[in-house]
C-alpha cells in the first residue's frame, strides 16, 4: 500500500491548485471526505503506485484515512502535466480490515523525508489456494495460471476429460437449469425468515407457496454460484429437468 504522510492543514490558492483545492493537509476536524479531499493529491509518484490497491494517509506519524484506490491519474493544470498524480478511490471505514488494522494506528513505516512511502500489508495478501503457498494479492484464489494447472492434474487424474465429467455427473449431478432459489418465507406473513433456502429449484416448478389470493409469496431468483455448488437440487426438479431434456 501507499503510504502518504500529509502535513497540517494550510490554505492554498484554488487557481494555483491542479484540483482547484482551497486547503490541503489534514485538519483534526476534518470528515473523511474532507480529508480525502484535502490529501488524495497531488504527490509525485512513482512506478509502483500503479499497482498500489489501497492508500494510507498519515499525519504526526499516525494513519488517519484508509483508501481502495480505483486508478492512479496524472493531475494537470490546463495542457501542462506537473508530474504529479492524484489517488482516486473509495473511503474505508470500520469493518474494512485496512481501516481496522491502520486507521488511529501508528504508520506502518518509520518516519521518513519524502512524505510517499510503501509498505507490505499483511491485510493485502494471502496465499494462492493452489497450494503452492504462492503469496498473491487479497481478493484473488490463483497464482497466474496455477487454476488451470490445478484443474488439469485432476483431470489427468481421472484418466482425461470424459472420465472427468462422467464422475462429475455421477458424483454431484449436471442439473445447470436447476438454478432458482425461493426465499424461504413465513407462511403466516408472507415475510422472509431468514433462514437460508436448502435446495435449488427449475424455474417454473411449482416449490412455492401461494397466498389466499393467489399470488407467490415465495418469489424466485437465480441461485448465486455458492449456492449451485453448496445447494442441493430439487429432487422433482430434477424429474422434470430430465423429462424436458428427451423432449429436445
Ligand atoms: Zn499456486
Ligand atoms: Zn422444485
Amino acid at each position: 500500500m501507499i503510504v502518504i504522510g500529509a502535513g497540517v492543514e494550510q490554505p492554498i490558492d484554488p487557481a494555483e491548485d491542479e484540483l482547484g483545492r482551497d486547503r490541503i493537509g489534514y485538519g483534526p476536524t476534518m470528515s473523511p471526505m474532507a480529508l480525502y479531499d484535502a490529501t488524495h493529491g497531488t504527490w509525485h509518484l512513482g512506478e509502483r503506485a500503479q499497482r498500489e490497491r489501497f492508500a494510507l494517509i498519515t499525519h504526526d506519524g499516525r494513519g488517519v484515512l484508509a483508501v481502495a484506490i480505483d486508478r492512479v491519474e496524472p493531475a494537470t493544470t490546463g495542457r501542462q502535466s506537473s508530474g504529479r498524480s492524484v489517488i482516486h478511490g473509495e473511503i474505508l471505514t470500520t469493518g474494512h480490515p485496512m481501516h481496522d488494522a491502520y486507521v488511529g494506528a501508528p504508520s506502518p513505516i518509520p518516519p521518513q523525508r519524502n512524505p510517499i512511502g510503501y509498505f507490505n500489508a499483511p491485510e493485502e495478501q494471502t496465499v494462492c489456494a493452489c497450494g503452492c503457498d504462492e503469496p498473491i494479492p487479497a481478493g484473488k484464489h490463483f497464482a497466474s495460471g496455477h487454476d488451470q494447472t490445478a484443474l488439469h492434474e485432476r483431470v489427468r487424474q481421472l484418466g482425461g476429460v470424459v472420465d472427468f465429467i462422467a464422475w462429475f455427473d455421477r458424483t454431484h449431478g449436471y442439473w445447470p437449469d436447476i438454478n432458482v432459489i425461493y426465499e424461504p418465507v413465513s407462511l403466516k406473513d408472507g415475510g422472509p425468515t431468514g433462514a437460508p433456502a436448502r435446495a435449488r429449484h427449475r424455474l417454473g416448478c411449482s416449490h412455492f407457496f401461494l397466498d389466499k389470493d393467489g399470488r407467490i409469496i415465495n418469489r424466485p431468483r437465480l441461485a448465486t454460484a455458492k449456492e449451485m455448488t453448496s445447494l442441493r437440487p430439487c429432487k422433482s426438479c430434477q424429474d422434470a429437468s430430465a423429462k424436458a431434456a428427451t423432449r429436445k
